[in-house]
């Protein structure tokens, strides 16, 4: 029966219905909708907590609705709800959670919390050409920079993480710091297209000594002092741009295939919006068939958040047996080794 996946965590409210059927990959999602809080918050250049919960409240139900009404289907056809239990803005999380669990007690179907990493991670799965278990994968979002061994669904080992800003936080920032509208990354990122290769060369952070974590503050600050000692041209921008872009995608780059080889994985996963990169998807095609590993993506519209990868997440798990108790619990902290096998 097809599960509900609702997706509260930040600022995109997230809803897909999902049959889930190993046997038939890319085939389940029947339908998804999203809205999007960026012009909310765009005024304060970022997340503003309460108003991100508040707007949760407003979207959530009419988006359950359309997502209903675009997969023909009604309530009394789900077989559970899942939905983002953490890590996230606590208000936030509180909406999704509290209208999924009050859903499956009144359906009388069970729900399940799902770890929103999780989901991301699992997000290639929705294509048609699913990755197998063992992979590594790379986790690169607004919030996290992490490489994580994926031993099979559930079981997940951190090989690296960041050690302040996210990559994707680090796209933001340094979009920002020019001067670009809010969201920055991925206005930084078709900047980037228009700049001049090697005009500016900025350090692969991390790089130079063994190890797999992230550190990208400082790449943040040369790009600052770079950017104030410039002429602050249009094409100036531009070549920073694509200066910084190369600096963090060769970063990443790198610690994949340092992952890959400490592993002995043969499939890397890249999930999280900065794996919409164009050229961050580019480089590592090339890394794939240079080194002989396979890359998978999810589809761009899966890569941010979205309903459809809390409605994959929750489906295993329920199709495992696992459910939640008849309680709202969240957890904005939450680290994805805690979770129990799937
Ligand atoms: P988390 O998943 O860690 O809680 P989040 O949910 O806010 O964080 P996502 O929605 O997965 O993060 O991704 C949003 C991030 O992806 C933003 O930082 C955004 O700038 C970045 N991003 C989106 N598209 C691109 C792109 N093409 N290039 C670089 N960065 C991008
Ligand atoms: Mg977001
Ligand atoms: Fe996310």
């Amino acid at each position: 029966k097809p599960i509900l996946g609702i997706e509260t965590s930040c600022d995109e409210t997230g809803v897909a219905l999902l049959r889930w059927d190993p046997e038939k990959p890319g085939r389940g999602l029947l339908s998804h909708a999203l809205f999007s809080q960026i012009a909310l918050h765009a005024e304060y250049g970022g997340v503003v907590p309460e108003l991100a919960s508040r707007d949760h409240v407003r979207k959530l139900l009419p988006l359950v609705r359309q997502a209903l009404k675009d997969a023909g289907l009604t309530t009394a056809d789900l077989g559970g709800v899942a939905y983002t239990a953490g890590p996230g803005l606590v208000g936030a999380l509180l909406v999704g959670a509290s209208a999924a669990r009050a859903m499956a007690w009144a359906l009388g179907v069970p729900a399940i919390g799902v770890h929103h990493m999780e989901g991301h991670l699992l997000a290639p799965l929705l294509e048609v050409d699913p990755p197998e278990t063992p992979f590594v994968a790379l986790l690169v979002s607004g919030g996290h920079s992490m490489l994580v061994e994926v031993q099979a669904i559930g079981q997940y080992r951190i090989l690296g993480d960041t050690l302040d800003d996210a990559a994707g936080e680090a796209f933001d920032k340094t979009a920002k710091m020019m001067g670009l509208p809010y969201p920055g990354g991925p206005a930084l990122a078709a900047l980037a297209e228009q700049g001049t290769p090697g005009a500016f060369r900025f350090s692969r952070p991390m790089t130079d000594r063994p190890g797999l974590d992230f550190s990208f503050s400082g790449l943040k600050t040369q790009v600052l002092l770079a950017w104030q000692a410039s002429d602050r041209s249009d094409q100036t921008r531009a070549d920073i741009a694509r200066g910084f872009q190369e600096a963090i995608v060769d970063t990443l780059a790198i610690k994949c295939r340092r992952a890959l080889a400490a592993t002995g994985a043969k499939r890397l996963v890249i999930a999280g919006g900065v794996g919409a990169n164009k050229r961050l998807r580019e480089q590592l095609g090339q890394a794939a068939s240079d080194d002989g590993f396979r890359v998978y993506f999810p589809r761009l519209a899966f890569c941010t958040d979205n309903g459809a990868m809390i409605a994959l997440a929750g489906a295993i798990r329920l199709a495992s047996g696992q459910h939640q108790d008849e309680t709202i619990a969240v957890h904005p902290r939450w680290s994805l080794e805690t979770l129990p096998a799937a």
